[in-house]
């Protein structure tokens, strides 16, 4: 199934929005009736609806409010070769805040200070249960489903901070969504695809994931505890390159999603 969070589209900023599940055919939305009922589909729980809009009359917001963003840096080996790293022994991770969070068809904003800001496709891992020190084995069940996100960068800024968190914080840098699928198969073997103005620019497959999302979900959860709604971002395949302003950009990842921003 897919579940997204919308909100009424005349409703004012205000509006905290609502879980929902889009109709097979992507024209409806049944609104959720409890707000933390979704994160018990991990427990085989069907959660109530209680009303039905058409997507139409809705604005779609982030999929979930992560109370934070895993990202790994590296993980595909030909991004690795692309940006002339040698490929990592364990896992590179690093934090997005929330704040950098905004949903399908919103706009990333360039700011002011950088120069070079780029896209990167990856599959984000939307997390389900509260996850401490899971074993690679279990992981399937702390995992609600999955998503695409743009970990947007602000390239110049990386090179001349080493740390990454001006780069990769700031407001409208990760965009995500644009719903979470929750029947996802085989997330090792997804094709994943990233568009720029139409023009297609980054092509993987997830099984060239240095780090498979097992492997990844132990490996994070031996060092911090992962939430519900919690976002891990795989990392992106190569091709990555510069966003300007009037820039439509897409990631599509095959039995996920196409989620779609626009660039000022
Ligand atoms: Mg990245």
């Amino acid at each position: 199934m897919k579940i997204g969070r919308f909100k009424e589209e005349k409703s004012g900023i205000d509006n905290p929005g609502f879980f929902g599940i889009i109709s097979k055919d992507g024209e409806s939305v049944s609104k959720i009736s409890e707000k933390d009922e979704i994160f018990k589909i991990l427990e085989g729980f069907t959660p109530g609806v209680d009303f039905i809009y058409k997507i139409s009359q809705l604005k779609i917001l982030p999929p979930v409010l992560p109370s934070k963003i895993v990202a790994i840096g590296l993980n595909y080996k030909d991004h690795a070769v692309e940006m002339n790293k040698k490929l990592p022994e364990e896992p590179l991770i690093f934090l997005k805040p929330s704040s950098a969070v905004i949903g399908h068809l919103d706009y990333i904003e360039i700011p002011g200070i950088s120069k070079r800001v780029d896209y990167e496709s990856e599959l984000a891992v939307v997390i389900g249960k509260r996850a401490k020190k899971v074993k690679r084995h279990e992981v399937s069940h702390y995992i609600i489903g999955y998503t695409c996100m743009n970990d947007v960068t602000a390239r110049d800024l990386q090179t001349k901070d080493v740390q990454y968190s001006r780069a990769k914080g700031f407001d409208t840098f990760a965009p995500l969504g644009p719903f979470i699928e929750t029947e996802v198969k085989d997330p090792g073997s997804l094709a994943i695809k990233g568009f720029l103005n139409g023009e297609l620019k980054q092509k993987s497959s997830t099984s060239n994931l240095i780090f498979d999302i097992s492997f990844l979900v132990e490996f994070i959860s031996n060092v911090m505890t992962l939430l519900p709604g919690d976002i891990i971002a795989t990392g992106t395949p190569s091709g990555i390159g510069p966003l300007n302003a009037g820039d439509k950009f897409e990631i599509e990842i095959e039995n996920v999603g196409k989620l779609t921003n626009y660039v000022r």
